[in-house]
């Protein structure tokens, strides 16, 4: 997610709208010109887009990340056999029949994940879908 460098912020104490540096406003170091005041509101708001942004592509990610260590091609893929990935079992499913995998390849050979997954049951870590997978992953 790119923002304009400098933003364009409306202090939340006394409303008055001016240009701040990116970097400096992101760290809470932007003192409003007007009356001084740190402005809290528009770094928060723009760290929460960030990690709802960051949320929303790591499906994807995975996905990715899952053909390049398995070595599989990941334009094989048709846009709807992408959208139809949602758990953990989809991906391997996908994959598994993509490579021609005799087995199931093991979700916790992926970088991603693996730190957060080795501690999984793995029968419940199947059905999880990729959404949730990517919030318990973020938050450890
Ligand atoms: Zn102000």
């Amino acid at each position: 997610m790119q923002y304009m460098d400098p933003f364009t912020a409306e202090c939340e104490h006394c409303g008055y709208t001016d240009k701040y540096d990116l970097e400096e406003l992101q760290k809470y170091q932007s003192h409003c010109k007007k009356c001084n005041l740190i402005l809290k509101q528009t770094a928060d708001q723009m760290h929460k887009n960030m990690k709802a942004h960051d949320l929303e592509l790591w499906p994807t990610h995975l996905i990715f990340e899952a053909f390049d260590v398995w070595g599989g091609d990941i334009d094989s893929v048709t846009d709807s056999e992408f959208d139809a990935v949602e758990t953990v079992f989809d991906l391997l499913t996908l994959v598994q029949s993509k490579l021609n995998m005799a087995g199931y390849p093991q979700i916790s050979e992926l970088p991603m994940v693996k730190d957060y997954v080795v501690s999984c049951n793995q029968e419940s870590l199947l059905k999880m879908k990729l959404t949730e997978l990517a919030l318990a992953v973020m938050d450890d």
